[in-house]
């Protein structure tokens, strides 16, 4: 196949992410596609392909980051478009051999190289949390594998207990009804929001108008209504405080919970559930009890994304020297928070 040369140059500078075509640099011996997020090579350094086989053939390394030896433009986005457009069940591996035209062990094996994860826990993945909102937003399906907290870990599951369903929360609460109460505590106002499901959220602020405030501004397009039964959560969350986890098999287990979020913060949001009462952790040391000792930052940022304030106790992760740190309900409360679970 003859290349033209200022084409593909082109292609490359502009990232052509559909184009057909690999580049290798002379001088680091690796190929990629040119659509690539990569740094972008001098010119005189590089050479084109047609294809991945004629690059490997001239003695080029497929790069890591774009795999261009698999054959990701054909089958495997054939494959996860099926996947997608099939969230509401489980598609078993004998039908995506058959989209595919391949055999179900190659299906498996293809895929696996390229996710990371089977084509069965991809569906799970899509289907337990927002990775569809997500790639709607715009990120890849490898940001948002990751985001799912893949990538690394085989215990992708263990944020199961917390039962969330499909990400409806992504736009607001559209469809959404959520039951809210509130009332006055140690800490300031609290608020907590419950779908039929379960608790979805619970805020602290000054004043009564404040802390329904925050319930409007998480979802705008929920439909909200006054429900008195919820106090109940309420007291559940103060008990928490006054008389730790210890509770969780009497009062908490009856506490259903309705967190969306991606398996990964659904994993952070768990392990802060498992810090007892009058404990606190730093951000790696609770990276490194989910097993992930590298993520601290993303451990970070699941915990500012939490929408359920004290029952699930971000405010028991600090700084490496002690220090408060951040707290999406302000510092004071956070330090309130922990003075009172020192209390015996
Ligand atoms: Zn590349």
């Amino acid at each position: 196949m003859v290349i033209d040369a200022e084409l593909a140059w082109e292609k490359l500078v502009r990232r052509d992410a559909d184009a057909e075509l690999f580049y290798a640099v002379i001088t680091t011996g690796v190929f990629c596609r040119v659509g690539c997020a990569s740094r972008r090579p001098k010119r005189e350094n590089v050479r084109f392909f047609g294809t991945a086989m004629e690059a490997r053939g001239a003695g080029f390394r497929p790069c890591n980051r774009c795999k261009p030896d698999i054959a990701r433009g054909s089958v495997l986005d054939k494959i996860r478009a099926h996947i997608e457009a099939n969230l509401d069940r489980a598609v078993p591996l004998a039908e995506l051999a058959l989209v595919a035209k391949l055999s179900p062990f190659t299906v498996q094996r293809l895929f696996k190289r390229e996710a990371g994860v089977s084509p069965l826990q991809y569906q799970r993945a899509l289907r337990t949390n927002r990775l569809r909102a997500s790639l709607k937003q715009g990120d890849s399906v490898t940001d948002a594998i990751y985001n799912a907290g893949f990538g690394s870990s085989s215990r992708a599951y263990e944020a199961a207990p917390l039962g969330m369903t499909p990400a409806r929360f992504a736009t607001g609460g559209k469809g959404e009804r959520i039951g809210y109460a509130s009332a006055p505590t140690p800490f300031g106002w609290m608020v907590v929001g419950a779908t039929e499901r379960g608790l979805c959220w619970l805020a602290l602020s000054a004043t009564k108008p404040e802390a329904e405030e925050t319930l409007r501004d998480e979802f705008p397009k929920a439909e909200l209504r006054r429900d008195a039964s919820l106090a109940k959560l309420i007291d559940a969350a103060l008990a928490s405080v006054r008389e730790g986890s210890d509770l969780r098999e009497s009062r908490l287990s009856a506490t259903a919970f309705d967190l969306r979020g991606t398996v990964f913060q659904l994993r952070v949001w768990n392990a802060l559930r498992r810090i007892p009462r009058g404990q606190t952790r730093t951000y790696s040391q609770l990276a490194r009890e989910m097993g992930e000792p590298n993520a601290t930052r993303a451990v970070a940022r699941a915990c500012a994304m939490n929408r359920v304030a004290v029952l699930v106790p971000c405010h028991r992760v600090v700084g490496v020297s002690g220090s408060l740190t951040g707290y999406r309900w302000g510092v004071e409360r956070k330090k309130k928070l922990l003075v009172a679970e020192q209390a015996r």
